[in-house]
């Protein structure tokens, strides 16, 4: 349970003053659902109102806070006339200016006669000094409150600044102080600030040094973030490992059968990864382990084969993926190689409903399936298997820790083992998947020949369409993948639905559409045809991202590319270049377009290779960014920023396994320091799997 200490920080966001019912939606927007939540809601700049000039010397342009006599009121004539409130000191006339003010509120803040402090962004106009809107209006006895360095805060619209501000403090004030969980020589060497201190210092900058995120107080909390990050994912592996695995010993007369049905030999690399999780399935502890290969590698295969072993046991095997499509897709492309084996293959999703879903159970309990492929619907409850012995995930970057904890928490010591196509920088894989051993595929099947990319504006989409016909008449097949982004959907979907229209105009009847927002039966048929040559050239929207497999096609146009992470139109590349034929993709890109946005796309252009696509990708965007795509599945930090903070994540690393050997449940006094850090991080699930104490 979250220790008493926190509650105050995890009291909802209306608690603090300020954020009314009203306001609350727009700062849950940018901080988040608690009071926590604004803590980590850092400033990115400061604003200095301890300038203090007289009137007639407040240049324009800049922030001042100028002490005036209130003169005379102005009220507006029009509802597009601003209310004007004129006001002077002994050098000169200022005029406040406001827009939509109601007069007896402005009566009330600015009473004629009255002396008042007044502190905003100082303008000339018809060359007076005049202030819209200033951002503060006290008596002149509140003179100290608004005389103060002021953090500024990422708004949203709507929001206005001074909230936030206010709303930032009295979470400071809630804020309780806590009982360290830094190593303490570390946190001297260093000289890091305690975590109650580091938040007062990071919301309360004095000069920009304070903003910078190598200052000790956010190296901290960047730090803070991080050894939570890889505690949990520590505790995870741990919980994962509890419960005794089994050991599997096949006798590889089904693995050789499928071996010699294949049309080709395994590289190296697939070998290689297959010795590494025998090797993990003979032990009698539970696998938990990584195969990362770069889109077209070939993993599906040693999947395949790590399933057989399971299956020579005489026991189950469940292959998961992320979406329908793929799921039937990889029991299509499994089926033919299982059944010269004898392999017993089912498909669960969850559009199986009823008596088919039920015939299914029946016979998964009865261990009447070896290998039941499907999607997260196979880990549901009411989905028995008779013996099942190991579990492959497919296309991991989908699902999270959280997954692999449900999963543990079936209570079967089963092995586990999770497949990616993501390319991740080396150190952003210690915070995603700090908790399992990896195997690569670093070699790809050979004969693939390179895709030559091109990058061309929008502007020549005329051209584009007259290539794409050619090709189709030389006897290609074409993906053309239109970009859809949540905040847009609607109007994605239309443009969408409105080319592929505009290219069967242009090209006839063999153009196809599919999209994710299409039923389930109509996308497999759009797929099936296109996979079977009933159409020459399919629309879709990024639905066909991951893993589909249609080796013919060997064209591929994405439109605004630029709207695109690299990691993802890689990943969307590497649908086509799978057979020996050579193969096209064509970015084309919204103008005008930034430099940084080019070049970016010309890291495409240049590499086909996944990990030098990541790491450059990393460099000009930042980890934020590249984190911050929410379908890339990797942790989103709040207060880390890997390309500044990366060094201290290795240290994080190492700081979290020496924890977990001495006092692998967290009971020292600084493994209860550490729990609270985890309750902090919101990791609550993981504390969960730790003995009470
Ligand atoms: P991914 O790693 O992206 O999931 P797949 O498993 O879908 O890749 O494999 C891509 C293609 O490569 C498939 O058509 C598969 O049959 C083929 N393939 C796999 N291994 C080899 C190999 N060793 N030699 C030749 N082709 C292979
Ligand atoms: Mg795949």
């Amino acid at each position: 349970m979250r220790p008493e200490s926190l509650y105050p920080l995890f009291a909802p966001m209306t608690a603090l003053p300020g954020v009314g019912p009203r306001l609350a939606p727009l700062v849950e927007k940018i901080t988040g659902p608690h009071v926590v939540d604004m803590l980590w809601h850092l400033p990115y700049g400061l604003v200095d109102r301890r300038f203090m000039p007289k009137v007639a010397e407040a240049p324009a342009g800049r922030i001042a806070t100028l002490r005036v006599q209130v003169d005379q009121h102005l009220p507006s004539t029009s509802s597009r006339r601003p209310y004007r409130v004129i006001c002077s000191d002994d050098s000169g006339t200022l005029t406040l200016v406001f827009f939509h003010a109601k007069g007896d509120w402005l009566d009330r803040l600015l009473p004629v006669g009255s002396e008042r402090i007044v502190s905003g962004m100082v303008e000339n106009f018809n060359d007076g000094p005049q202030m819209t809107h200033p951002d503060h209006v006290v008596p002149s006895a509140q003179l100290a409150e608004v005389m103060t360095i002021e953090p500024v805060y990422p708004l949203t619209a709507g929001l206005p600044g001074k909230i936030v501000v206010k709303a930032a403090k009295a979470a400071l004030e809630r804020t309780p102080q806590l009982p360290e969980w830094i190593d303490p020589t570390f946190l001297q060497r260093q000289a890091w600030p305690s975590w109650r201190t580091a938040l007062q210092c990071v919301h309360a900058p004095t000069g920009e040094a304070d903003l910078s995120p190598v200052s000790p107080a956010r190296q901290r909390l960047a730090y803070d973030e991080m050894l939570a990050n890889q505690l949990a994912l520590g505790l995870v592996r741990a919980s994962l490992r509890k419960l005794a695995g089994r050991s599997i010993v096949g006798d590889g007369r089904l693995r050789r059968k499928i071996v010699d049905s294949l049309p080709f030999q395994l590289t190296g690399a697939q070998q290689r990864s297959l010795v590494e999780i025998e090797r993990d399935m003979v032990a009698p502890s539970r696998m938990l382990r990584l195969l990362q290969g770069d889109v077209g590698s070939g993993k599906t295969v040693v999947a395949l084969l790590a399933m057989a072993a399971a299956v020579e046991c005489g026991c189950q095997a469940a292959l998961m993926a992320p979406t329908e499509i793929l799921a039937r897709q990889h029991l299509a492309t499994l089926q033919g190689a299982a059944e010269t084996a004898g392999l017993r293959l089912a498909l669960l999703t969850g559009r199986d409903k009823g008596k088919a879903r039920g015939k299914i159970l029946e016979a998964l309990a009865a261990g009447e399936i070896d290998i039941l492929i499907g999607t997260h619907a196979l880990f549901q409850d009411g989905v028995v298997f008779r013996d099942l012995a190991l579990a492959v995930i497919d296309e991991q970057h989908r699902f999270g820790v959280h997954q692999r904890l449900d999963l543990a928490a079936k209570g079967q010591a089963i092995d586990m083992l999770v497949m990616t196509a993501t390319p991740i920088p080396r150190t952003l894989m210690l915070t995603a998947y700090g908790d399992m051993d990896v195997s690569r595929l670093d070699e790809k099947p050979p004969g693939r020949r390179p895709i030559d990319t091109r990058v061309l504006p929008l502007a020549r989409l005329d051209e584009v369409v007259e290539g794409v016909r050619r090709a189709i008449g030389a006897g290609a097949k074409v993906y053309w993948i239109c970009p859809l982004v949540e905040e847009s959907e609607k109007i994605d979907l239309a443009a969408a639905a409105e080319r592929h229209a505009e290219l069967t105009t242009l090209l006839g009847s063999r153009v196809g559409l599919v999209h994710g927002k299409m039923k389930g039966a109509e996308k497999d048929a759009a797929m099936a045809a296109f996979a079977a040559d009933g159409l020459d050239l399919l629309v879709a929207t990024t639905v066909i991202e991951v893993g589909v497999n249609v080796p013919e096609a060997t064209v591929m146009v994405i439109e605004h590319a630029e709207r695109f992470g690299l990691a993802q139109l890689h990943q969307l590349r590497g649908r086509i270049g799978r057979s020996d034929r050579a193969s096209t993709c064509l970015l084309l890109y919204g103008s005008p377009l930034s430099e940084n946005a080019k070049a970016r796309l010309n890291i495409l252009r240049d590499s086909e290779d996944g990990f030098q696509i990541a790491e450059e990708d990393l460099r000009l965007r930042g980890a934020g960014e590249l984190l911050g795509t929410r379908q890339s599945g990797l942790p989103e930090f709040r207060l880390a920023d890997l390309t500044q903070h990366g060094d201290l994540l290795a240290t994080a690393r190492n700081d979290a396994r020496l924890i977990l050997e001495t006092d692998p449940d967290l009971q020292k006094p600084r493994g209860q320091a550490l729990r609270t850090l985890l309750y902090l991080f919101e990791r609550d699930a993981v504390v969960k799997t730790l003995r009470s104490g």
